[in-house]
Parts: structure tokens; sequence; C-alpha cells
């Protein structure tokens, strides 16, 4: 049986010569390529539902575990030791999520003699309860947000409690994860509210309804700290994330290091994190989360007892690689990093790629990758782009897990640059076929608050507050969007004339006059073709007058243009459309037509088409299933009130009305699937 302290640590004949990996998407895929650089062997499993997945294709073997849903597969841990005997694993890498914080699991695992990838048993059981974590750091030494140690029982209790406290309070589940089982109460009449909403919402997602209240920090920002630690009592930290963008509790963007802490406060907070993890014996990698105030007090939040979706940016900056590191120390070897040897080096931007659609709320969007291409990874003059991810052009994004396809890391000397590079990967990044939030990662990476690090947990609701809309183009973005807009109808113009033999074929230099028009904004261009170069001269109209040089060896056909304008490296996306195309750069999406000076002039004759109107109909907002119907043919309804329940990615969506209106006729019932736009509901025409 292979224990976690053995003699011959560190020796090489003592490292496995195969591994599991107990879950699937890009976490699964992850491990998997540092198992391989290791010269490990790898055993992938999968569900039903992810029988081409590139985690199962990525791994040496691979064994399926059953139907799609979690709970029938990736969370049975009998199925996990099933699957290690059968191809001799001798260890379980266990990813985030899924198996990766149940004690029992690791317990299970250990008596069949695989060795777990992760902590010990106890640190996993102590972390994995709120509140008994937090009574364990008081008595460690760290900080910890002013509370209620104890459980609290009823509504009455919970006033009293938070009035000692002091408002605003957090009511939190003591068993709660994934940002839920939590609320914030700004006022005495919301306490008791937020007690039996946070309890109701344990009791269903962790079977578990012990509840805690602590104060709210205000203007809080999301500080962690990775720490490593081996099973021969040796434990260093790697520095901060800082994870504040968030979005119902849950992280969005991630950065390393973080543009708050000056290096007192970095140090203190390093100190406690590794104090902690020495106090419950902690082998492995884990983090160790911290709410900070404006004034850069902190206090611990929870410790996470295994890798971190947000890792890469700790990889990047340190240089260290936490996959290999948790799999030589679960094989026993000693550190042999010294605290003195982690220095920060640049800086990391991580931005999560969901499947979801930002213009909708950000409701899970499935279906198939009609078009996966992600920017190149690579280093180059100082820039690295890595793109972590577990889907493939063609492959599909199913209703059954988590909704993250990507995650896109971007590294550069400064954050200045970091940021930059993240916004040009992301116009690089072409996904077609469902709802992705791109285009909002691009807005977060321009806005204002971002650029100058003024942000907070609560930035996306606060800049947010009525949803994303897009973003809109400024007039730098039009002129710039002209002229690739002109370059692109330059080359295809050319085309034109090649193939119709008009010019003899060889023709490549000339000049147009166009006239390129973006929304209200029209453009007269002349374009004249150099041999390596285009010359785009504004002549009049919406930009200022000026000539604006293009290079780019785009063809046509390729949806991602890319090249210089005005020596500046520019990534847009293209779509053809009737008399033009749409664009799509940093969060904007528009459509440039290109005519004659005539054909200009009679466009602005044409009359404009009205879209359908469908505000009579509730039209399914992605594909789902429908849970409940809560209203009647012939009821009035009032503005707000919830119409029906879609259940999509593990998340119940209830569908609201948005004014008054009567329901004409239902033409869903609980039990159907539905297509997105798919019709649930009509409204009577006139109260619609
Ligand atoms: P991390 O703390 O590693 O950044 P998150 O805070 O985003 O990860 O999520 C915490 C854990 O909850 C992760 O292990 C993740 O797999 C899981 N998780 C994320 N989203 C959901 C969800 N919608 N439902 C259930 N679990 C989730
Ligand atoms: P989970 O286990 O779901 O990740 P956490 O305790 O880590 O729960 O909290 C998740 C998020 O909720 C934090 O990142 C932070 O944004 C917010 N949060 C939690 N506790 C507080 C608090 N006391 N004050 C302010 N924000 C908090
Ligand atoms: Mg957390």
């Amino acid at each position: 049986m292979r224990n976690i302290t053995r003699g011959k640590a560190g020796s090489e004949n003592s490292m496995f010569k195969k591994i599991l990996i107990a879950n699937r998407g890009e976490i699964a895929c992850r491990v998997i390529r540092s198992a391989q650089s290791m010269g490990i062997k790898t055993v992938a499993v999968y569900s039903d539902a992810d029988k081409d997945a590139l985690h199962v294709s990525m791994a040496d073997e691979a064994v399926n575990i059953g139907p799609p849903a979690a709970t029938d597969s990736y969370l049975r841990p009998e199925k996990i030791i099933a699957a290690c005997k059968q191809t001799s694993a001798e260890a379980v890498h266990p990813g985030y999520g899924f198996l990766s914080e149940n004690a029992e699991f690791a317990k299970d695992l250990d008596e069949a003699g695989i060795t777990f990838i992760g902590p010990n048993i106890q640190a996993i059981k102590v972390m994995g309860d709120k509140i008994a974590s937090k009574a364990f750091a008081e008595k460690a030494n760290v900080n910890t947000v002013p509370g209620s140690p104890e459980e609290i029982e009823t509504p009455e209790d919970a006033v009293r409690v938070a009035l000692e406290i002091g408002l605003p309070v957090m009511i939190k589940a003591s068993a709660g994860g994934g940002g839920k089982g939590m609320r914030v109460a700004h006022a005495e009449d919301e306490v008791a509210e937020g007690f039996q909403l946070a309890r109701s919402e344990a009791r269903a997602s962790f079977g578990d309804d012990r509840i805690f209240i602590e104060k709210f920090i205000v203007q809080p920002r999301h500080i962690e700290i990775q720490v490593l630690g081996d099973s021969h009592g040796n434990v260093v930290h790697l520095m901060e994330r800082e994870c504040s963008i968030q979005r119902r509790n849950q992280k969005v963007v991630e950065e390393a290091p973080s543009s708050f802490l000056d290096d007192e406060t970095r140090n203190s907070m390093g100190e406690q994190a590794v104090a902690l993890a020495k106090a419950v014996d902690y082998r492995s990698a884990g983090t160790v989360e911290f709410i900070v105030d404006k004034d850069q007090n902190f206090y611990f939040l929870e410790m996470n007892t295994r890798l971190q979706v947000e890792h890469p940016v700790t990889e990047l900056i340190t240089g260290i690689d936490l996959v290999e590191q948790m799999i030589r120390i679960a094989a026993g070897e000693k550190l042999k990093l010294n605290q003195s040897d982690i220095k920060i080096n640049g800086w990391a931007i991580e931005s999560r790629i969901y499947a979801e659609d930002p213009y909708r709320s950000f409701l899970p969007s499935t279906g198939r990758l009609v078009r996966y291409q992600p920017p190149a990874e690579n280093t180059h003059n100082g820039l690295t782009v890595r793109n972590d991810t577990g889907v493939y052009e063609g492959g599909e994004i199913s209703i059954y897990y988590d909704p993250m396809i990507a995650k896109l890391v971007t590294h550069g000397p400064d954050r200045e640059s970091a940021t930059k590079h993240m916004s040009r990967a992301l116009d690089s990044f072409c996904i077609e076929g469902i709802g992705h939030n791109i285009p909002f990662l691009s807005a977060v990476m321009d806005h204002p608050r971002w650029l100058s690090g003024d942000i907070s947990t609560g930035f996306i609701d606060e800049e947010y507050a009525d949803g994303f809309q897009g973003v809109e183009a400024d007039e730098e973005t039009i002129c710039l969007l002209s002229a690739v807009a002109a370059s692109i109808d330059h080359l295809y113009n050319i085309r034109r004339r090649t193939i119709s033999g008009q010019m003899g074929g060889k023709e490549v230099s000339f000049t147009q006059q166009r006239v390129v028009v973006i929304g209200d904004n029209n453009t007269f261009v002349t374009v004249i073709q150099k041999p390596d170069i285009l010359l785009i001269n504004f002549r009049k109209g919406s930009c200022a007058e000026e000539t604006v040089e293009v290079i780019s060896d785009w063809v046509p056909g390729n949806p991602l243009w890319t090249g210089t304008v005005n020596s500046n490296p520019v990534a847009v996306q293209v779509k053809p459309v009737l008399n033009g195309f749409r664009l799509l750069y940093r969060g904007v999406d528009i459509e440039a037509h290109t005519y004659t000076e005539r054909e200009a002039e009679l466009q602005a004759l044409m009359p404009v088409k009205i879209p359908a109107d469908t505000s009579g109909q509730l039209l399914c907002p992605m594909p789902g299933l429908v849970v409940s119907i809560a209203v009647e043919t012939g009821e009035a309804v009032k503005a707000g009130q919830s119409l029906c329940v879609v259940e999509a990615m593990k998340m119940e969506n209830v569908l609201k009305a948005e004014r008054d209106c009567v329901v004409a006729a239902i033409l869903a019932e609980p039990g159907d699937k539905l297509a997105v736009d798919q019709v649930i509901i009509e409204f009577e025409k006139d109260t619609a």
C-alpha cells in the first residue's frame, strides 16, 4: 500500500508509472499534460456524454464510468476505484469540483491502496466546513471576519446576532461552495429573510443547512494565497491571486499579482496562509482565500484543499508547474523550493470563457461548436498566450456539466501589457454555434476601472446593473473598422476583377473610391494599392481626413482578419453579410457596408426593414428542459411575475414577465425539451 510518508522519498523509482484523472474538460486535459511531460502514463474516465471528449483522446487509456449525469458517473467513488483497479493506476488526481474535496473518497482510495493526489483526509475535513475552518484559523492566529463563531438556529437569533455584529452582514452556509448558500443583509428587515433563503438553498444544494453570520466587508476584494506543502513538514506560498471580478460570487477574471497589495500586506498574508497550512499538516497544493477591505485589512474566508481553477496565473508569474508539484508531493518527494526561491515575474491575467449569452442575462448556452479557433499559444517578445481548454471544433457543449469552455491566460512584463495582450487574444478567439462571453470579457479589459485597478467584488453589479448590452463603438473604433472594412472590400474587388479577367489577372496596383457605411457614419475613402501596403485616404464624412496605412495578408474566407493599421497590430473577426461585413472587435459587434458613391446615395433612400415583433411571446432563451409553468391561459400577469422555470447546465432559470399582460396560450409543458427561441407562452396582442 502506498503511504504518504515513505523512506525513499525523492528517489527516481518511487514516482508513479500511471495515474488516473477523475475529472473531465479543461482540467483533465491540463493534468494529463503535466503527467505526460513527467513520463507518467494517464487514464481518463468518461461518461456516455463525453465519449468523444478531448481528455479521452489525450489519455493513454480511458474507462467509461456510466451515464451523463455527474451523480451517476464523475461523482461515484466506487466507479473511479474500479477504473483504477482495471487499469492498475497507482494514484488519482481529482482536478477541481466533483470529488476533489470529498474526504470519504480520499479515505476509500487509501483503503484500496491507491494514492490520492491531494492533501491528507483531516485537512479536507476541517477545511470543508466553513464554521470549523474559521474556528481552526482563529486558533492558528489567522485574521478572521468578525462574526458569530457558532451556528445560528432561528431567524430571531439571526437578527440579534446581525445587530451585535453591525450591519451589513453576510449570512453563510457552513457547507457552502461555488458561491451558493450566501446572502448579504444591508438592513435589519433583510436579515430574517436572508437567513431563510440561505438555509433553504444550503439544504437543497448540500443537504446541510447549518448557517453562520459574519460582517460583510465593504468594497471587498478577493485575494487568495497559493500554498504548497509536502509530507515532510515543508510549506511555502506562491504569492497571491486577485479574483475580484465576480458574478454571483463566482470568479470571471483573475490576475496575479494583485494591483492592490503592498509588500508588507503581501508578506503578512503569505505568512498567515503558511501558518494555517502548517497547522493542518497540509500536503499538496492548496489555496487560502481572504477578503480584503479598502484599507488592506485582510480576513480569512476559506481554504480550498485542491487545485484551483485560476492556478495558471500563478504558474505564469512563478514559473512553477503546480500539477507537477502535486504529483511529486503525493509520491512522497520533498519540496525542492525554498520561500526565498519564489519570486514574482511579470503579470498574468486569466479570462474564463463561458458558454453563456452575455446579452441575455448570461443564461447558459449549449450546442455544437461550429467554429472553435482559439488564438495560438506562444511566447513572443516577452508576451505569452496560454489557453487551457477541453473542447474542439465540431464538439458539443452539453447541458450536463459546468459551462466553462476554456481559460485564456496572458502574461507580460506588467499589468498594462498583459491586459493589452488579453484584449488582442480575445479579439482573435473565434467561437461560433453557441453563445459565449468573449464580448463581455473584452469590455472588462477596456473598462477604466479595470485599467486603473479600482476593482472590487461589486464591479460587475455596479458597472453592468442593467445587464450587458454590448460595447458601443466610439469614433476611434468606427474609423479603425472603416479602414479594415475598406481593405477587405478592396480584396474582394480585386478578386472579382481577377476572376472576370477584366484586368488580365495581373493587375495589383489600382485606386478606387468607395463609401464605408457603419450605422449613421458614412466615410468616403480612396483606396490606393501599393505593392505591400494599402493606403486608405479618408476624404470626407465621419472620420477625420487622413491617410491610414493598412498591412495584412488576410485572404477572403478566413474568419479572422489580422494585420496592422498605422503600425498597430489589430485582429478583427469578419463575417460576410449583404453588401458588407459584420465585424467583431473589442466587444463591438457592427455591420460595415461598402458601396460606390452612387450606390450609397441610393442606399440612403431604401426603406428600413423593421424586425418582427416578438414582444407578444415568451421565447425560450436557451436550449433546456421545462421544469414548471407558473401561469394559466387567460391569467393576467404583472411585470416581474414568474412565468416558468427552465433548467440548463445544472441551473434553474426563472423566466419573468417583462410587463403587465394577459396569457393567451401556453405552448410548452413541464418535461418538454426546448430549442433556443422556441415559443413557450403567447400573450394577448393589446396587453403585451
Ligand atoms: P475556484 O475557487 O477554484 O476558482 P470556483 O470558486 O469558481 O473555483 O468554484 C468552486 C468550485 O465549485 C469549483 O470546484 C467548481 O468546479 C465548482 N463549481 C463551479 N461552478 C459551479 C456550479 N454552477 N455548480 C456547482 N459547482 C460549481
Ligand atoms: P465559496 O465557498 O462559495 O467560494 P466563499 O466564502 O469563498 O464561498 O465566498 C465567495 C465569495 O463571496 C467571495 O469571493 C466574496 O466575493 C464573497 N464574500 C464571502 N464572504 C464575504 C464577506 N464576509 N464580506 C464580503 N464578501 C464576502
Ligand atoms: Mg471561495
